[in-house]
């Protein structure tokens, strides 16, 4: 079974389902509210142990009842958090907006995560036994840096998930093997619309780089090679919430297993588009039978 480390953020996602998004001023009364364990990190931990890894998380919650039942979800579905600490006070928290379209805008506040501004004893170890190491940017920069360095010394493939958008270090750069931006990402951080272009110049700076571009698809480059894109399945979505995230958990079992770029990239669509189907995060996410009989 292939083996993924994830490095990244837990959150307890408060989601208020809204016809449509308030605008500065306006108050907008919504049909539901749930709170749902998410964070880019543990969202992607768990996409990736529901895909069939087998996966281990390094990160925070807080000591509040979030991060009681923050960990649970992990641990549920088979997530190891040996390593995943308590930090005193409150959990990550995103307060997210979901509109009739299936549309999202969030705010996150960090909580716990803030308190991971660096690898902790063990957690190079662990690193030094996957396969692929799960990064995103809702950590301190210097923990990321930290724990895409430790991978690297280790040759350990490391895949990044630039979000939130901001500009990214040569020095992590420098670490990073695949680039997993969406299209919002690709174009923040390159200054380029169009996503071909923005991937060529992000060639310039990592191997290899994925561009996830919603209901579109997927662009794939890499250097030395002619990009190609996957198409999207088409189908009904309810909530895009955690789609990237869902995405990049089943791409990194995927190339785990060694399956052929393209084929990885079309499994990880199948996952994503049941994903966009269903209501919230983690709740969402689907289990390796249903991608292998989706894809
Ligand atoms: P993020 O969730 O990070 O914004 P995207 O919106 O680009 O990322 O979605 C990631 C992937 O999820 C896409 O490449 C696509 O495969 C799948 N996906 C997203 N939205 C849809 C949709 N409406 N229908 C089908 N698949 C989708």
């Amino acid at each position: 079974m292939t083996a993924i480390v994830v490095l990244g953020s837990t959150n307890m996602d408060l989601v208020a389902y809204v016809p449509h998004a308030p605008k500065r001023g306006e108050t907008v009364t919504g049909r539901e509210f749930r709170t749902i364990p998410g964070g880019k990190g543990a969202n992607q931990a768990v996409a990736a142990a529901r895909a069939g890894g087998d996966v281990a998380m390094i990160g925070a919650v807080g000591s509040d009842e979030f991060g009681t039942r923050l960990r649970r979800t992990l641990v549920s579905s088979g997530v190891d958090t040996d390593l995943l600490r308590t930090a005193e006070g409150p959990s990550g928290t995103a307060h997210i907006v979901v509109d009739d379209e299936g549309g999202n805008s969030i705010v996150v506040v960090p909580g716990a995560n803030g308190s991971v501004t660096a690898l902790a004893p063990g957690d190079e170890t662990l690193i030094a036994t996957a396969d692929t190491l799960l990064l995103q940017l809702e950590l301190p920069l210097s923990a990321v840096l930290e724990g895409a360095e430790a991978a690297r010394r280790h040759g350990v493939r490391t895949v990044l998930t630039p979000a939130p958008a901001q500009p990214l270090t040569p020095e992590l750069l420098a670490v990073t093997d695949l680039l997993l931006p969406n299209e919002h990402e690709a174009a923040a951080l390159t200054g380029i619309a169009d996503p071909h272009a923005a991937a060529e110049a992000l060639l310039r700076q990592v191997p290899e780089t994925v561009i996830t571009l919603g209901a579109a698809g997927s662009l794939y480059a890499a250097r030395g090679e002619a990009p190609f894109t996957v198409p999207a399945r088409r189908v009904a979505a309810v909530d895009t919430t955690a789609a990237g995230d869902t995405f990049a958990g089943a791409l990194a079992v995927a190339l785990g297993e060694g399956r052929p770029v393209p084929e990885a990239l079309a499994w990880a669509s199948a996952a994503a588009a049941l994903c966009v189907q269903r209501a919230g995060a983690s709740t969402s996410m689907p289990y390796r039978p249903e991608i292998d009989e989706a894809a």
